[in-house]
């Protein structure tokens, strides 16, 4: 089996990794330049999305800002899955917003905004504090404004009006603050038959509106609620593969806040912590495959490794600690790898990222740090 991906970044490179065991091929097209390329080397093997979708058998994504024109030759082949409905929906928030709305999946009251009338039309609807955020091309908190009071809207229009001058079709979406006690996300996959799977809730730690830690969480309550709008959202798609919903947890009620059609980032940790991994389990649906188990191994964590391509050799040597580097170039900020810790059970697990933040320095590794400084009482 064949599987083309569109994105040629980490994600490719590991549902490459995942796919090996299983004799499913990975080529990576790389949407900028127009290469095909190995996802693990990078290295160019073809030219052009024709000859990648006629050596392709299945055609998936790795990311949701992808060109509508080779989103529509994609689709036209008849290989690609989950659906360019699915991908569009990931890629602009007003499909997403009326996606959620129509799978009764709670979400933030939102509202859209093309001019300056329409942001004061929002603080009325909406009220304050909100949050503002571009339909098109927002990732890891880009793209992104706080409104406080209304009287900020003046000093803030001019920037956003230049975001929505500088793409066609660029609007911003307003939305409720949530003020919630923590975020967490669900990750499963749906086969072409409709059977779901999913795994167990991620806790998340965002950092300036990037992940930095996640951990999956036992809490049967939420578990249900996120299941019920996962199956109602991915069924609404008639999803195939695996497919991410990120929530709110407001005093224990969630609330979506995006979803990613896709392999995701809060779900790197399955790659130690579960009986099959996601990345496996995008290929085994899109490959129309049985799904594997999704079932808890053991407590895991995962550490998102951003802008430092070094780690201090001594994470090598704690136990439960696997590193994954993604082979990129240096930048600052840049999602570079993950550590996924494992143990045996909680209180080991505990144990063992008190380990790694001794190696591992507050200011790279902040949620790190707050979670070890938060335990500390405990031990
Ligand atoms: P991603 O990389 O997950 O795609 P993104 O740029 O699409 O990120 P969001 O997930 O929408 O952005 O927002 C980033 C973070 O900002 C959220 O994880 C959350 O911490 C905060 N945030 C977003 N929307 C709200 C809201 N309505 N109320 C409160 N906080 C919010
Ligand atoms: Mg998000």
């Amino acid at each position: 089996m064949h599987v083309l991906v569109l994105g040629a970044g980490q994600l490719a490179r590991m549902m490459a990794l995942a796919g090996a065991p299983l004799n499913i091929q990975i080529s990576a097209f790389d949407v900028g330049s127009g290469n095909i390329v190995h996802p693990l080397t990078l290295h160019i093997t073809g030219h052009g999305l024709n000859n990648a979708i006629k050596q392709a058998d299945v055609i998936t994504a790795e990311f949701e800002h992808i060109p509508h024109e080779i989103l529509t030759v994609c689709e036209q082949s008849g290989k690609f899955l989950p659906s360019v409905e699915a991908i569009k929906a990931g890629g602009d928030r007003r499909l997403e917003k009326a996606l959620l709305d129509e799978a009764n999946a709670k979400n933030a009251q939102y509202f859209v905004i093309n001019t300056r009338e329409d942001l004061d039309a929002a603080i009325t609807n909406i009220g304050l504090p909100m949050v503002l955020k571009s339909a098109l091309g927002g990732y890891d908190g880009k793209g992104q404004w706080r409104l406080k009071e209304a009287s900020q809207a003046e000093l803030i229009w001019p920037e956003m009006e230049a975001c929505i001058q500088a793409t066609p079709t660029q609007a911003i979406v307003a939305e409720q603050f949530v003020p919630f006690d923590r975020e967490v996300s669900l990750v499963g996959a749906r086969a072409k038959d409709g059977s779901i799977a999913v795994y167990p809730l991620a806790e998340n730690v965002h950092i300036n509106g990037v992940l930095s830690l996640s951990t999956a969480i036992d809490d049967p309550a939420l578990q249900e609620q996120a299941l019920s709008m996962f199956a109602s959202v991915a069924a609404r798609l008639n999803y195939v593969g695996v497919l991410a919903l990120e929530f709110f947890d407001v005093q224990g009620t969630l609330l979506v806040n995006e979803i990613a059609p896709r392999v995701h980032n809060s779900g790197h940790w399955t790659q130690q912590g579960a009986e099959t991994c996601q990345f496996e389990n995008h290929l085994r649906a899109v490959c129309g495959l049985p799904l594997g188990s999704t079932k808890l191994l053991r407590p895991t964590a995962m550490i998102n490794i951003l802008g430092e391509d070094n780690l201090p050799e001594a994470v090598m040597t704690i136990e439960g600690c696997h590193i994954h580097w993604y082979g990129k170039e240096k930048r600052a900020g840049r999602k570079m790898g993950h550590i996924n810790v494992s143990a045996d059970y909680n209180a080991q697990l505990q144990r063992t990222l008190c380990c790694l933040a001794e190696v591992l320095d507050a200011t790279t590794y902040p949620a790190l740090h707050h979670f070890v400084q938060a335990l500390k009482p405990t031990l």
